[in-house]
This record gives structure tokens, sequence and C-alpha cells, in this order.
């Protein structure tokens, strides 16, 4: 059977309730998707768990749904952050998109003294995160924090959240799975963390260094690798 179409809709749901389709939802609907009038949709706000609707009318850049009945209730995803020093652009989309897939709740770029860039498009980055929650089953959409330098990101650190820092050709163990505690991975750039970065990470009580092993990974494959061990005993895993 052909998977359900999902979709992100930020508004509240409820049996009968309309929505409308802005322009870019009735283009993936009817021209790639090719769906019509009377084809189900299933819908995720984050809130309300997963609901299936009707879609009543669509035409080119408009449509409306009908909300019809709830298939899942709300379920908490695993509550781990990813915080990533600030990469490519494509190597940023990459981890994205992965971390979407992985049930990550929160993602922080973290401008780093190695980063190449300061600034990223968090649009571009929301629409990556909402495309890789509605194809992976996700029933939310992590949230994307603005570019914070990694001095603003230690001083702001929540009390009682572990931060695993990924660091490479250190003598450090695996990350250690968070069960159901909150945690935090960090990876650094295609450079690396300096050495006066890395003291500062050393001198915080609630960061730990992690490795991934004796080779030296991209950091878009470290922040993958990294939370696949953080979540993998996560009870909502
Ligand atoms: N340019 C650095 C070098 O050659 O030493 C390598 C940096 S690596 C490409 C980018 C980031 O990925 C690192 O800052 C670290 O966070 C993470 N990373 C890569 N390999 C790792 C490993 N084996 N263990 C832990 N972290 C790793």
């Amino acid at each position: 059977m052909a998977s359900p179409v999902r979709l992100f809709m930020p508004a509240p749901f409820s049996a009968g309730a309309e929505l409308p389709l802005d322009a870019t939802q009735a283009h993936y609907l009817g021209t790639v998707m090719r769906r019509g009038a009377g084809g189900e949709v299933h819908l995720f706000n984050g809130r309300d768990g997963e609901w299936a609707a009707e879609i009543v009318a669509l035409a080119r850049g408009a449509g409306r749904l009908q909300v019809r009945r709830q298939l899942r209730p709300q379920a908490a995803e695993p509550d781990i952050w990813l915080a990533f020093a600030l990469l490519k652009r494509h190597a940023v989309d990459l981890v994205v998109q992965k971390a979407t897939e992985l049930g990550v709740a929160r993602l922080l770029p973290v401008i780093t003294a190695r980063s190449i860039a300061e600034r990223t498009n968090l649009d571009r980055l929301r629409a990556i995160a909402i495309e890789a929650a509605e194809q992976s089953e996700r029933l939310s959409v992590p949230e994307i924090a603005p570019p914070q330098t990694l001095a603003d990101l230690l001083r702001t650190w929540p009390a009682g959240r572990r931060l695993t820092a990924a660091v490479e050709r250190a003598a450090a163990p695996a990350p250690a799975p968070a069960g159901a505690a909150p945690a935090g991975l960090l990876v650094g750039p295609e450079g690396g963390f300096t050495p006066a970065e890395l003291d500062a990470l050393r001198a915080h009580p609630f960061v730990e260094s992690a490795s991934l092993g004796p080779r030296i990974l991209r950091a878009e494959t470290a922040a993958i690798a990294g939370l696949a061990l953080l979540a993998a005993s996560s009870p909502t895993n």
C-alpha cells in the first residue's frame, strides 16, 4: 500500500474543521503527489497527534482540507538537543534532515572559532525539518534556534541537561545512551574545535567528551552517528 501523504499544519485539529492549503501544499498534493478532491491526507501539528483529513477542494495554488478523525494521539520525542557548528550549506541541510528523522527535539546552530559561516537561513532549515518530519512519520517538528556563539551556548545551557561533546582523537568513551534523561550532543565544524574551545568545554561540569571511534568523521557524519548512539535507549524511540 502506498504510504499516506502527510502534512504539517500548525492549526488546531477537530473533527469537521476546514483548513486552507497554501500554494506550496496545494502544489505538493496536486502536482507532486497527484492527489485530488476526495483523497485522504494525514495531518500533524506537534500537539494534537495525527489526524486523517479529506481534500475537499484542490486547484492550482489553493485548496481546502476537512479534518475527519484522529488516527493516533500525540507522542513524546526523545528529549535530545543537537548543537552543531555552522557548516557549509549542504552539510547543514543534511544535519537538519537527519537529526529530524532521528527524533531530535531542538536544533542549535553554533558559531565557533573555525566555523565557516556565522549565518544561516532559518526559514530554509525549518522547511527541511518539516519535510523530514512529514516523511519520517514524526508527530512534531524540531525547534530551530537562531545561531549563537559557543560561549553563549555554554553560558545558557540548562541545568540538568547533559552535553556530550564529540571530540576526535580523544581518549574518551562513546556517547552514553541518554535514556529518558534530557541530553544534548555538540559537534564541531569542518576544522574541529580549537584548543581554547576544548579547554572551555572541559571547564563545564555538564559537558562530557565522547569519541565516535578512531576515524575522523565529517561533522555531519559525527552528528548522525552521535545522535543514533544517544537516542538508542530512549523510551520514546
Ligand atoms: N579537522 C579536524 C581534524 O582533522 O582533526 C576534524 C574535525 S571533524 C571533520 C568535525 C567534527 O566532527 C569534530 O569537531 C567533532 O565534533 C566531530 N568528530 C569527527 N570525528 C570524530 C570522532 N572520531 N569522534 C568524535 N567526534 C568526531
